[in-house]
């Protein structure tokens, strides 16, 4: 091995580009290699004519001090506090989200509410910590009544997978202050009330959420190759020794850390895995996302940050609208909304032509009286292979087995959401690449 470090970076997504800054700041020599033409991965920013839109509703939660900070100090007045509200639509219902206690005692049965109240006073007389999978968490902590009604299907919708078969870390922070003695106290304590949940208000950078990165990006282009797609990762005795970029080069290596998915990084190692590592891969699933951008000839569809949609029947989980995060985003007299549908790659939505699967996103909005066939200037469409790692309840055991065997590797490390098959976000990303770096200096 030589000795002077140098770090290979392979992907150019949030992890990657964290990575490389912190590289950077630290005097590391790197370079990362991306496979598309845009640095950024799950989070760029697409400009379409006037308008802009990100590749799924994005936001930066402030809930590490030192991220928003470093953000703050690279995007400077370019970062915004937004505060707009969300909705879940059901049944044609615009319910409030977070869940407002005065709007549910509007939009609910005089039975749910009965129930809602009984299952919940319940479930604090016998509290429970520990879940063995989603349904029983939202169950035992929500209620069923609210569970069923707001959880269970979004969830099933949303990870492709039953509630029984999803691990509890699904939730993530989205439900935390959800319960109803969280709105009853809200109802009381009004804005004195902190909540630990991720809706609400939020930051995000003036032309979109990929600025950030393309903003970190600065100062540090010519370490990064564009459209370099690693195909082969080759070792010999405990170490990386080389990586193929694309069909034909093949560069030695120094200190590697991976953000590729975890079961294509694997798959592409030379010489392979043993046997039970590649059975346990293929286990693994990720989470597709096909979304359908909708231009729009009104100044306004919704005053929301997103709207959610629970119910099973319709295509899509939610809506967000770029412009109700930042008025930079599309012209003043006109709008855009990007509308999520997760699913698998074999799904027919995922494959069917896009003539066809704008058709079936309109007739969904024309039907629910949430859009007028007029309004709508174009259209655009795009995939996201890897949208979400599903996390099953048994997967903690698998993938503990792969890092055990990835640990072997002694110049390798792995970090990122499907890299290490984790559900974090863009502050996660960044709090574990500074420490990461930190580890090599
Ligand atoms: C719809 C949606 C909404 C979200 N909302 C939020 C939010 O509001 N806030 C938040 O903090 N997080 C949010 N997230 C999560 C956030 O997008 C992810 O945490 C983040 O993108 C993960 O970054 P990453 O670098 O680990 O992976 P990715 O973003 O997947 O990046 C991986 C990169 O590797 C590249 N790559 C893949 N294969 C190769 C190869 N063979 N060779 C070279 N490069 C390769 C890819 O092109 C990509 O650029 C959301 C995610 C989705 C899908």
């Amino acid at each position: 091995m030589n000795n002077k470090l140098e770090l290979y970076i392979l992907g150019g997504g949030p992890a990657g580009v964290a990575l490389s800054y912190y590289a950077h700041k630290n005097n590391i020599d790197f370079k990362l290699f991306e496979a598309t033409s845009q640095i950024g991965g799950n989070c760029r920013t697409i400009t379409d004519g006037d308008f802009k839109y990100d590749t799924g509703a994005h936001r930066l939660h402030d809930k590490d001090e030192k991220v928003t900070k470093l953000i703050k100090s690279v995007l400077k007045e370019d970062l915004l506090k937004v505060s707009a509200p969300s909705q879940i639509y059901l049944y044609s219902k615009k319910i409030s989200f977070p869940l407002q206690l005065n709007n549910i005692l509007n939009e609910l049965s005089w039975n749910d509410l009965k129930q809602i109240v009984f299952e919940n006073t319940f479930n604090r007389i016998k509290p429970q910590k520990t879940f063995d999978n989603f349904r029983e968490l939202a169950y035992k902590r929500y209620g069923k009544t609210l569970a069923d009604l707001f959880l269970i299907n979004y969830t099933e919708k949303l990870w492709g997978t039953s509630a029984d078969l999803l691990n509890v870390r699904v939730s993530g922070d989205r439900l935390k202050n959800l319960k109803l003695s969280s709105l009853i106290k809200k109802n009381i304590l009004g804005s004195k009330y902190k909540s630990k949940h991720l809706e609400g208000s939020f930051y995000y950078p003036k032309h979109g959420f990929g600025t950030i990165f393309e903003s970190l990006k600065n100062g540090i282009e010519k370490n990064i190759c564009l459209n370099s797609p690693i195909k082969k990762i080759c070792h010999k005795n405990n170490f990386i020794k080389e990586i193929r970029i694309g069909d034909k080069k093949t560069i030695k290596v120094n200190q590697v850390v991976s953000t590729l998915p975890l079961n294509y990084f694997i798959k592409i190692l030379d010489p392979p895995p043993p046997e039970y590592i590649l059975k346990i891969i293929k286990s693994f699933k990720f989470r597709s996302l096909r979304i359908c951008v909708l231009f729009l000839n009104i100044k306004s569809f919704s005053k929301n940050a997103s709207i959610y949609f629970p119910d099973k029947k319709i295509p899509f989980t939610r809506i967000y609208e770029p412009k109700n995060r930042s008025k930079y985003m599309a012209p003043t007299n006109k709008t855009c909304i990007v509308i999520e549908v997760p699913c698998d790659k074999k799904d027919q939505i995922y494959s069917m032509n896009e003539n066809k699967f704008f058709k079936r996103i309109k007739s969904t909005l024309f039907d629910q009286k949430l859009l007028n066939p007029s309004d709508i200037l174009d259209q655009s469409s795009i995939k996201i292979p890897y949208a979400y790692p599903i996390l099953t309840s048994d997967i903690d055991n698998k993938i503990s087995s792969v890092m055990k065997y990835l640990a072997v590797f002694k110049n390798l490390k792995i970090l990122g959401r499907n890299a290490k098959f984790e559900y974090v976000h863009v502050h996660n990303l960044f709090f574990d690449s500074n420490i990461l770096i930190n580890k090599y200096t």
